[in-house]
């Protein structure tokens, strides 16, 4: 199937209707930098709870973590991003522009009419020179080389640091997990597609530390579970795959590696989410032996000591928004209307407001009606009220956002302290007296 790019659409809508900004628009913006604005935040936070419920809530192999930003260096070194963190850059004397020299088939020179970078005859290329994706800034009053400090490109080694600090104090026995959503930094070459790639992001990671011996069981099992929790998102199944890594694409650490990828639609289709890996046990014995300290573990029944494997669970929150958006968006003739309407289909449980209360006219009482139902609700749920303009334009406002209910007080509810409430997908309409509203939404939303 060919699903159609409806980015830049949608990169309107989230603007319009209050979802993501540009990042100081009205200084110009930020390079590929996006703020979340009212509705925005509450999807995303929701897509963060859901993790944080299906990753640590509801397990007890599997603790919470929130470290810090700021490390100390030498933490990059052990891993490896001082020295590996790098992409090859081309420059272009002639457009100006840089490119990364492994892309260079996806990137289009600055010259108009576009071509890719090096076509052009009077192109020169010069040759590709490492850069660090990592930004760096001072830590303390001396900007000197002596106080660096990086902003972390990943959540990872936060977790791997604390190993111990994790198992001893919470008692943990192997297997069992850390878990932590949190920023990250990366001063990408090539960023863009809107929240797809940018330079600070939201990563949600669970390291999994395991006996070696059986890290290809516990591969395959997060596997499943990590493709499951995708598709309790609402992501249309077929839009949603496997690619596992070549051995040109593993990552120097890693024993084995799988992508959750997405199909974004149009050009970008395919385009990875979420990472799975086996990284055996490089990161633990790389700290150990730049901090001096034993990360090991005692399996007190086996009478055996040993370094642990790792197996990783790693998926951007900004990117799997953007997949929830782009799944979820869909225009549609409404039958018996002659304007369409634009439709974000998004799951109820992750939709930003769940039900809209509207007063059909602004006689009769009708508003201050509804906006007792809608305070009444307000505890329970996020929701909006709104009385201006016509039903239609309401019931489309609230369809282009993706509010799954909206809720309308006409000429009879007072009379029958009943309302009408409206299905955003089926568009059926149920009449429900009003003390029964809160629990008619509590079953629909739990379906
Ligand atoms: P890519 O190849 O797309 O740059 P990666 O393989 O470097 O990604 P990982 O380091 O495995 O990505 O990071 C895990 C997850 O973090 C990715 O699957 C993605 O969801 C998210 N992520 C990584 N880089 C970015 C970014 N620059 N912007 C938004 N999300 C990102």
């Amino acid at each position: 199937m060919n699903y159609p790019d409806v980015m830049e659409k949608l990169v309107s809508l989230c603007k319009r209707r209050g979802y993501i900004f540009q990042s100081s628009e009205i200084y110009g913006g930020t390079g590929s930098v996006w703020d979340y604005g009212p509705l925005g935040v509450e999807l995303k936070k929701n897509i963060k709870d859901r993790w944080w419920h299906a990753m640590v809530r509801s397990r007890d192999d599997v603790e919470g973590l929130d470290a810090a930003i700021l490390m100390n260096p030498r933490v990059w070194e052990a891993s490896g991003h001082v020295a590996g963190f790098v992409d090859p850059l081309v420059d272009c004397r002639a457009c100006k522009g840089r490119f990364r020299a492994d892309k260079l088939e996806d990137a289009r020179c600055l010259r108009k009419p576009s071509k890719h970078p090096g076509e052009f005859a009077d192109c020169q290329l010069t040759e590709p020179r490492q850069f660090n994706l990592m930004f760096k800034t001072f830590m303390g009053a001396v900007e000197e080389t002596a106080a660096t400090v990086y902003l972390r490109p990943e959540t990872a080694q936060g977790i791997f640091v604390n190993f111990l600090n994790v198992q001893q104090s919470m008692r943990k026995k192997v297997p069992f997990g850390i878990a932590q959503i949190g920023k990250a930094f990366r001063n990408e070459i090539t960023p863009g597609n809107f929240i797809f790639r940018t330079r600070e992001f939201e990563q949600m990671e669970m390291q999994f530390f395991v006996d070696p011996d059986k890290s290809s069981e516990w591969f395959d099992y997060w596997k499943g579970e990590r493709m499951a929790w995708h598709r309790s998102l609402g992501l249309t199944e077929a839009r949603l795959e496997f690619h596992q890594h070549t051995p040109a694409e593993l990552a120097h650490y890693a024993k084995a590696a799988f992508d959750v990828q997405f199909d974004f639609g149009g050009t970008l289709g395919f385009q990875e989410i979420e990472g799975v890996h086996n990284r055996g046990d490089f990161d633990l014995k790389q700290h150990t032996e730049f901090s001096g300290k034993k990360l090991e573990y005692f399996d007190q029944a086996a009478n055996r000591r040993y370094i642990p494997w790792v197996v990783e669970t790693s998926v951007g929150a900004d990117r799997v928004t953007l997949a929830v958006l782009v799944n979820a968006y869909r225009e549609e003739s409404v039958p018996g209307e002659d304007e369409g309407r634009v439709v974000l289909g998004i799951d109820p449980a992750l939709a930003p407001i769940k039900a809209a209360v509207f007063p059909l006219t602004k006689k009769d009482g009708q508003p201050d009606m509804a906006h007792a139902i809608a305070d009444g609700l307000r505890p329970q749920f996020p929701v909006d009220y709104d009385e201006s303009g016509s039903i239609g334009k309401r019931y489309r406002r609230q369809d282009e956002v993706g509010t799954p209910f909206c809720i309308t007080v006409d000429s009879e509810s007072a009379a029958d302290n009943s309302v009408t409430v409206r299905d955003r997908d089926t568009l059926a309409q149920d009449r429900v007296s009003t003390g029964e509203i809160a629990r008619y939404l509590g079953d629909r939303l739990a379906r």
